[in-house]
């Protein structure tokens, strides 16, 4: 069980973001610092980045907040409910043991995690709350239960193609949502991804297979991120669309994580926990 027993405001949870000067730290600065119940206990840089030592709001351009962004998430749990980790695989792990060491909830928005990090993680979620999840997007991850919802009523009776475009520095492809999304309709459907996908389409094709799942990639401008997912059947056809507009929806989704996991038991949960469909 997480326990939060730090110094801090009855009633207001304490939180440290840690990547405090990244893309998404400074969106998570300014998401927290705007919450009435929470309140950016402390910021966290990697020793030796140039921000550290500035207050956090002016990192992330909303004004002084009185945070000074430092280098220690030991001292800076020690201040906080918990933390919100959006950095890189390595120092993720080692933030989830020091996590697990002072008994603090944790929220785990860094992708590209190993098998074997993850079982890390995993292991320090026996003693706390840890919510980590690679899309933080509520309406993503309300998409995700959509998609199952829908391949199990429409079954074998519909081509699915997944259409998904994102801004031109993107360097993956397909997303990882949109690889997701192949993983869940491809559960619900009894299906292997592997075997079933099929990525992008050029010259003699021949008929299309019902049993596949198509996967079109766009990657123009600076879209954010959109994807589609196509269930085209005879004489209808359906599409359930979700279009990111800007980072601030990954943002408050972990606002929403972290609310959630202070008063959770230990575990290892996910979006689908604190949107209540799992
Ligand atoms: P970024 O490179 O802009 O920011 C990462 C920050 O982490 C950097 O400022 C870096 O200095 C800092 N950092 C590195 N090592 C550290 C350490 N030991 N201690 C403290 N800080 C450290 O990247 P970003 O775009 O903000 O993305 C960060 C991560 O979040 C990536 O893995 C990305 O894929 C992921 N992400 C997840 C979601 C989601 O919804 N789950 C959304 C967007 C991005």
């Amino acid at each position: 069980m997480t326990v939060p027993s730090k110094e801090s405001e009855a009633d207001t949870i304490s939180v440290a973001i840690v990547g405090a000067a990244g893309r998404m730290g400074r969106m998570l600065v300014h998401a927290v610092h705007a919450e009435a119940d929470m309140s950016v206990s402390a910021a966290v840089e990697r020793e030796g980045d140039p921000l550290v030592g500035v207050d956090a709001g002016t990192a992330a351009g909303i004004g002084e907040i009185g945070v000074t962004i430092g280098s220690s998430l030991e001292r800076a749990l020690a201040v906080s409910d918990a933390c919100i980790d959006f950095t890189l695989p390595e120092p993720t792990v080692d933030h989830a043991g020091m996590c697990r060491a002072q008994r603090r909830a944790m929220v785990i928005g860094t992708t590209g995690l190993s098998r074997d990090q993850l079982a890390v993680v995993k292991e320090a979620a026996s003693d706390i709350a840890i919510v980590h999840a690679p899309n933080m997007s509520v309406g993503v991850n309300l998409c995700f239960k959509l998609l199952d919802v829908a391949a199990r009523a429409l079954g074998d009776s519909v081509d699915i193609e997944i259409i998904e475009a994102h801004h031109r520095n993107k360097v993956d492809a397909p997303s990882g949502t949109a690889v997701r999304m192949g993983e869940i309709l491809a559960g619900a459907l009894d299906r292997n991804l592997a075997d079933c996908a099929v990525y992008g389409r050029e010259g003699h094709t021949g008929v299309r297979d019902r049993k596949t799942i198509g996967f079109e990639t766009i990657r123009a401008g600076d879209i954010v991120s959109e994807h589609t997912v196509m269930f085209a059947g005879d004489g209808e056809r359906i599409e359930l669309t979700h279009r990111g507009t800007s980072r601030a929806n990954f943002a408050a989704g972990a606002v929403r994580a972290v609310r959630w996991a202070v008063s959770q038991p230990s575990g290892l949960y996910d979006m689908q926990d604190i949107i209540g469909l799992r």
